[in-house]
């Protein structure tokens, strides 16, 4: 056992883990106040283990260490570093169990959509980026002076991560991959209620070789998060959350313009065209809302269908949907697990009761799942609603999905654009020239035709309107993490 005590875990079944520590160049350390926050199950509502609550002097000591580490690391050559990031990927693929055990555990994901897409993209990120840490590079410029013109990239500096509860794992190596690639160092902290992966991947990234200070983690709760975006030892703030709080973040950022990525909510439309492959069509809109039990910021809540299938499909979408197996993420056969803390099932309830008392029909589910403690919620169809209810319009981030029926293309973009959010949309068609019009006319950072949440380290995504803006994934991500010079010298 090593003192981030996560690394003994059992493959897949529930593990032990003992009380995590703050990681800080290269060592593991209490808070400097001592100070500790309880980690719950959410499958048991039970409390697991504890971890560090950081402060502002906790963090301040990592972003140091992040200055210290900074320079050695940025002077290392590209295909060092991915030597180095590539380690990481196959110590991931040789860890996967542990990896699975303590991230479901943590956000109550099933231990199959854990194993399958959690840990399986972490490893591809870091792969990805590996591949792509020895692609970057300048340009030369031919100017009508007599000179030598060229750019470089470089580096920003130390990289504030900070990350949401719903992808731990992929979500911190989306930001720690590509920032590390380019040559930054990087102080991360993990949402207060899902930390203990971020343990284990500061664990795994120093046993892959990187030096002590170029990743520090820091777990803790907002005053953390509002000590690294004040800290003016930090160059760049990756942030992925709420609209609420990124809309904090930026404007704090801004105060000191600061260079941010903000990946913010969502509340994407899955529109069924008359001419779907209804087969494909119904699974891939129950996959965009069960998918991580709705917590899942490119997921599709809103159903859009045309008014000629409208009652088909939500006949044979109600049949489906309350077979879906919900459950014991431990369980191998669960495709749906609890919500990650119990006030997320509660904002789950609120809305549900709004929806009632605006005269929705609940189709199937709209009630709690009581399965040993944990905060489990049915997946949830609810027809009837006019666009503008709340139901339909906020992000409700649960197993719950929305059904309106529309008759015309136009009508169905229409609704489709009509939340203040833009972070991905989907359709439903076998027209070729129908789906590449409409995927032209929808508002998001990205677009899927005929299946859902089709991702991978190379295709960026990220927002528009209120979902944010700038991209993670893809060279995009690698280079939002770079400056450019422009060098000219006179011959
Ligand atoms: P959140 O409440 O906004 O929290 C996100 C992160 O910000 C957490 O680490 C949180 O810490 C931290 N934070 C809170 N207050 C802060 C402050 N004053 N200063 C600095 N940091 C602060 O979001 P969440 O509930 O964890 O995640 C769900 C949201 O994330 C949804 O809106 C979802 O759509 C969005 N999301 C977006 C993407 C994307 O790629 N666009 C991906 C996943 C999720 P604590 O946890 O300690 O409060």
């Amino acid at each position: 056992m090593t003192d981030s005590g996560l690394q003994d875990v059992p493959a897949v079944s529930r593990p032990h883990v003992e009380p995590g520590k703050l990681f800080i160049d290269g060592q593991w350390c209490e808070a400097h106040a001592k100070g500790r926050r309880d980690v719950i199950d959410p499958s048991t509502g039970k409390v697991v283990t504890t971890v560090a609550e950081a402060d502002a002097a906790d963090v301040d000591a990592a972003v140091t260490a992040g200055r210290r580490a900074f320079g050695p690391w940025a002077r290392m050559s590209g295909r060092e570093r991915a030597r180095v990031l590539h380690r990481v990927a196959d110590i991931v693929r040789r860890r996967e169990d542990e990896l699975v055990a303590v991230e479901s555990l943590d956000v109550g994901k099933p231990v199959s959509l854990c194993r399958a897409v959690d840990v399986a993209t972490t490893a591809e990120i870091y792969e990805y980026y590996s591949g792509l840490a020895q692609t970057l590079q300048g340009a030369t410029r031919q100017i009508p002076i007599p000179s030598h013109a060229y750019t470089s990239r470089e580096p920003l500096g130390v990289v504030g991560a900070i990350t949401p509860f719903n992808f731990p794992l992929i979500l911190s190596s989306a930001k720690i991959a590509p920032a590390l690639a380019a040559g930054n160092a990087v102080v991360h902290k993990p949402a207060e209620d899902t930390p203990l992966s971020a343990l284990l991947m500061a664990e795994i990234l120093a046993e892959a070789g990187v030096p002590g200070g170029v990743l520090n983690v820091v777990t803790g709760g907002a005053q953390a998060g509002e000590a690294l975006l004040r800290h003016p030892g930090i160059d760049k703030i990756a942030f992925t959350g709420s609209t609420e709080i990124g809309r904090h973040a930026a404007a704090t950022a801004g105060e000191a313009l600061k260079p941010v990525t903000m990946e913010l909510g969502g509340n994407a439309a899955q529109i069924v065209f008359e001419d779907a492959d209804l087969d494909k069509a119904i699974g891939s809109v129950i996959k965009g809302f069960v998918f991580n039990t709705g917590q899942f910021c490119m997921g599709g809540p809103r159903l859009l269908v045309h008014r000629s299938l409208y009652d088909t499909v939500l006949e044979i979408l109600a049949g489906a949907v309350a077979g879906v197996p919900v459950g014991d993420p431990f369980d191998p056969a669960t495709v749906v697990g609890p919500m990650a803390a119990e006030r997320h099932l509660t904002k789950v309830e609120r809305y549900v009761r709004l929806a009632r008392d605006q005269g929705g029909r609940v189709v199937t589910g709209g009630e709690r799942l009581e399965l040993g403690g944990g905060y489990y919620y049915r997946p949830t169809i609810i027809a009837g609603l006019d666009d503008d209810s709340r139901v339909v319009q906020d992000e409700i981030f649960g197993p719950v999905l929305t059904v309106q029926p529309f008759d015309t293309e136009d009508e169905a973009v229409e609704l489709a654009n009509g939340t203040p959010y833009g972070l991905a949309a989907g359709l439903q068609t076998t027209d070729l020239a129908r789906a590449h019009r409409v995927a032209a006319r929808l508002e998001a950072g990205i677009v899927w035709v005929n299946d859902w949440a089709m991702l991978d380290p190379a295709i960026p995504f990220g927002g528009v309107k209120q979902s944010g803006y700038g991209r993670e994934y893809g060279p995009e991500a690698l280079e939002s993490y770079t400056k450019v010079k422009s060098v000219v010298i006179a011959l």
